[in-house]
């Protein structure tokens, strides 16, 4: 009888230990903080003016004490910058740190914090430079830490309630601002100042953070992380690729100082369905043909594709066109594509499926 008394109790205080060994294990979360308004500081509680990327990721942490309460938290400062100085250089410090991480067996998602400006780049150069399914998701404020109602401390636990979710993972690179999970695939900063500036104008927003829970309604449809092509393990640098904005009476200059400058890119932010000058278009041909530029026409336009064979002959003159990827986006996926092809149709290709 004292026997099994024994056993009972042994067996019961087993099951306590196992149960509470469980609810301490949490998932480990790494935070790797770049600056931006969300480490910001103005003068007062109300001033518009603010030196962003001001403090640090402990400071910043330490205005959400309940994330300890979902994940373990590590954190490490990457940068601390404005994300207007975002550069080449972060990005693949960036992205090599984060590849190392996610192929820690104990490691299961990171967290980004970063300025709202550029965080449409960087989400995409991580998309397609990222090499695992676990979640990795960028972070931001519109308001500076020092505000009232700033944004940034309930932006960071949704970011950390997003990346420990198991519903999260293969969703490819994510930003979690306003309540609301957005694909890097599509992303876009669309308002100066409004604490939801950001928008997948195309495609839809992947889904809500709702009770400090993922709710995903639809799945990127774009490649990303494992399916992507692109790798910058052994890159110390990307090849140079600039922007050239279209608007009533532009001329060539910007084309052909480019040019002078060394690109190996442009990518066009056209009017309309990604339309340029006659006087530009000529200046683009003549950079593919004498300089072996690549040029892909993507739209000032929010939203909707810039295709190809429209009002542009693109096959005529060399050109590629960026379908749904909008100028900034396009011209971090032309980088990388340059680091494997200046073949037009090939980049074509990776325009279509990136
Ligand atoms: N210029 C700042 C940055 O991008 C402010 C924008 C923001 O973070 O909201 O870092």
């Amino acid at each position: 009888m004292k026997t099994k008394i024994f056993r009972q109790f042994f067996s019961l205080f087993l099951f306590a230990a196992f149960i509470s060994i469980n609810a301490q294990i949490k998932p480990t979360i790494y935070v790797l903080a770049t600056g931006g308004t969300i480490a910001g500081q103005g003068a007062t509680a109300v001033a518009s003016g603010y030196k962003p990327g001001t403090i640090t990721v402990d400071q910043l942490l330490s205005a959400v004490p309940s994330i300890k309460d979902i994940a373990d938290i590590k954190a490490e400062q990457v940068a601390n910058i404005g994300s207007q100085d975002m550069n080449d250089e972060v990005w693949l410090k960036l992205s090599k740190r984060v590849n190392e991480l996610v192929s820690q067996k104990d490691v299961d998602g990171i967290v980004i914090t970063h300025g709202t400006d550029t965080q449409e780049e960087t989400a995409y150069f991580l998309n397609l430079t990222v090499k695992s399914n676990k979640p990795v998701v960028l972070v931001g404020s519109m308001r500076p830490s020092t505000a009232i109602s700033a944004d940034g401390p309930r932006n960071i636990y949704n970011a950390v309630a997003c990346a420990v979710a198991k519903e999260s993972i293969g969703k490819g690179v994510m930003v979690v601002m306003d309540d609301r999970i957005l694909g890097a695939d599509d992303i876009a900063k669309t308002h100066t100042l409004s604490v939801g500036t950001f928008e997948n104008p195309n495609f839809g927003h992947l889904g809500i953070m709702y009770n400090g829970k993922p709710v995903y309604t639809r799945e990127p449809v774009k490649k990303h992380t494992t399916a992507s092509e692109f790798d910058i393990t052994n890159l110390n640098k990307l090849p140079r690729v600039e922007i050239i904005l279209s608007y009533s009476n532009a001329t060539s200059l910007f084309v052909d100082a480019a040019v002078k400058a060394g690109a190996k890119g442009i990518v066009t932010a056209g009017v309309g369905n990604g339309n340029i000058t006659t006087e530009i278009q000529n200046a683009l041909a003549d950079a593919v043909k004498k300089s072996g530029v690549a040029v892909v026409r993507s739209s000032r336009i929010l939203s909707g594709p810039t295709t190809q064979w429209d009002e542009i002959d693109d096959d005529k003159y060399g050109f590629s066109t960026s379908w749904y990827v909008n100028p900034y986006r396009s011209r971090v996926l032309l980088m990388l594509a340059l680091t494997k092809t200046t073949d037009y149709k090939e980049i074509q290709r990776m325009f279509t499926e990136y």
